[in-house]
Formats: C-alpha cells, structure tokens, sequence
C-alpha cells in the first residue's frame, strides 16, 4: 500500500518579536522537522504533553494552519500545490474533529442547518439531498432525526462530539483529524466515541491522526503510535511494540503515567517525568529532554539524536530495551 499523506520535513515557526520595532529575535519552533506517513486505513496517534505541536500538525493537514517548511503529500500530490478546484477536493478529503466540539458549533444555529452548511456551501447536494444526508448521518453517529431541530446546548458532551463527528464525515473525507476528541468527556462516555470512530472507520475505510496528550485511549484506537516532544518525534512503531517495549525515556515515562500498571516494567528502572516541559521559544541543546531525562549523559546536551531504527525508530543515544 502506499500511503495515504506523507509528512515531509514539516516545520511550523513563529517569530519571536522584541521591542517597539517589533524585532525578531527568534523563532518557536511549535513543529521543527516532522517525519512521517498514515496509509489508507489506519489510525496513527500522536502523542504528548500539551504545546509538542501535536495540533499544530494536525492543522495543518487541514490547512487550519500554513506549515512555514516542509511538504504534505496528501495521495501524491504537495497539498501546497493544490489550487482552485483540486484544493477544495482537497480540503474536503481532509477533515478535523475537536476537543471541545461545542466551541466549533454556532450556538444560533440549528444541528440540521450545522450539517447541511458544508454541503450547501460546495453545492455538494441539493436542499432535499442535503435533508436526506442529514436524516442519514445523524442516524450513523447514534443520534436521531429528530435531533436536526434542536441547537447545541441542548445536547451533551458526548453527543456534542457526535455531532462534531457527523459535521465532518458527512463531506465523505478520507482522512480525519481526531484532535483529542475524548480528553473533555468523563470515562464512560470516551468509550462510546471511540467505539463510534472505530466502527465508522470500518465502515467508511477512514483513515485517522489520532491526537492525545496521554496513551489511554490511544491503546485501543491505535495501529502505530508517534510520541512527541518539544516539535520533534521522539519514538514512532506499532502501538503493540511501543506500549510492550517503550525504548524512548520519555515514552516509558508516559507510559508509567498510564494508570494500569504495566507488568512489563516490574524488572525495569521506572522513569517518573520530572519537571515541567521547557519553553519552545527556548528548547534545551542537543536531546531536548535532556533537562528531564534522568539518564542523560554528557553527549545528550550537545548532540542531537537523529530518529533512526526500522519499524520502531527511536530518537536517543541511549534507546532502552
Ligand atoms: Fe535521555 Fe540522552 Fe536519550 Fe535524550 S538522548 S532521551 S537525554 S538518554
Ligand atoms: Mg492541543
């Protein structure tokens, strides 16, 4: 299979402005040199603490956001390219689902008028059509017809999501962007939607990037998992040999965050997260987690690790095994 997109080399930097001239004295690096590909079919998570740049990259799959380097290559060709009719396919193909649905959903409109929009608004369908399609997706994503009339606030968290997920899958994308779709619902719920993603990727042969902060539910959705710190991936591999076998530090060290103790490392140094993420306007040298890997050697502060290996590639001069 060949993949579906590819992510080349991206890189997402905002200046750093100083003084009354507004003088740029540096750049964040939110997303600094990403590697990687998601082929038809599969779930790849994305994972890590908050403000690694796991949304940054997830919009700008969506062209949410414009990468300042790199390349995306959605079915061959450099989205960045696209333009007139080509783009707009392109954007329909790619869509995005959020964290807190709600705040994406006009609070003035109606839920049938929400799902309609898009449609409408491409001339995908016609009034009727567009009803019809509604009356149908609302069904697929466990709500009912009779839910089309009502406004947002009048559902809750969960159907909200479903909701959210019925605004995007009713443009027939091939791939979604699922930003931590069920980090703001309780517990029993979460399952629910992930059972929704699932059975509707089988379904719609749905491609997702699954974004979260933590590994939970990422277990069960995932094939392969990418970790993430500070802009950079630092471990990449198939969700089973990453959960079994963790090589990175920081990625046992999430993984020991997990709340169900993993039998796995019972034999093994536990490496417990210490401090706080550094600034990205000011990332350590070398390993960027040098400052909280609690096995860092001399090199760790002046080289950085390329992410290097097969099927499971590691970013450390000291990979775990
Ligand atoms: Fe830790 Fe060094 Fe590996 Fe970075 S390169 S994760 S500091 S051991
Ligand atoms: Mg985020």
């Amino acid at each position: 299979d060949k993949p579906l997109i590819e992510i080349k080399q991206l890189e997402k930097y905002y200046p750093i402005k100083k003084g009354i001239i507004s003088r740029t004295v540096g750049h964040v690096k939110a997303v600094d040199g990403l590697n990687f590909e998601i082929y038809p079919g599969e779930t790849l998570a994305l994972v890590g603490e908050s403000g690694c740049g796991k949304s940054t990259t997830g919009r700008s799959i969506v062209k949410l956001d414009e990468p300042t380097g790199g390349q995306i290559i959605f079915n061959g060709r450099d989205l960045s390219s696209l333009n007139g009719a080509d783009l707009r396919k392109a954007r329909l193909d790619l869509q995005i689902i959020f964290q807190d649905p709600y705040s994406s959903l006009n609070p003035r409109k109606r839920i049938g008028d929400l799902l309609a929009e898009a449609l409408l608004a491409h001339k995908l369908a016609s009034k009727e059509e567009a009803v019809k399609k509604v009356d149908d997706m609302l069904e697929i994503v466990g709500l009912t017809k009779s839910h089309k009339n009502r406004y947002p606030h009048e559902f809750s968290g969960g159907q909200r999501q479903r909701i959210g997920i019925a605004r995007a899958l009713i443009l027939e994308p091939k791939l979604i962007v699922c930003d931590e779709p069920v980090s703001a619902l309780d517990v029993s719920i979460q399952a629910q939607i992930l059972n929704l993603l699932k059975d509707l990727q089988k379904k719609f042969r749905l491609t997702y990037l699954f974004i979260a902060h933590g590994l939970g539910a990422v277990k069960y959705i995932s094939d392969r998992i990418a970790v993430m710190y500070l802009g950079k991936i630092v471990e990449i591999g198939k969700t089973e040999d990453i959960f079994k076998n963790p090589k990175h530090p920081y990625t046992q060290a999430l993984l020991n965050a997990y709340p169900i103790p993993n039998p796995h490392f019972r034999n093994r140094e536990r490496i417990v997260l210490a401090g706080d993420v550094p600034s990205p306007a000011n990332p350590p040298k070398g390993c960027s987690f040098h400052t909280r890997c609690p096995i860092a050697k001399d090199i760790c502060r002046q080289q950085t690790p390329e992410l290097l290996g097969g099927s499971q590639s590691i970013a450390c001069h000291f990979p775990l095994n």
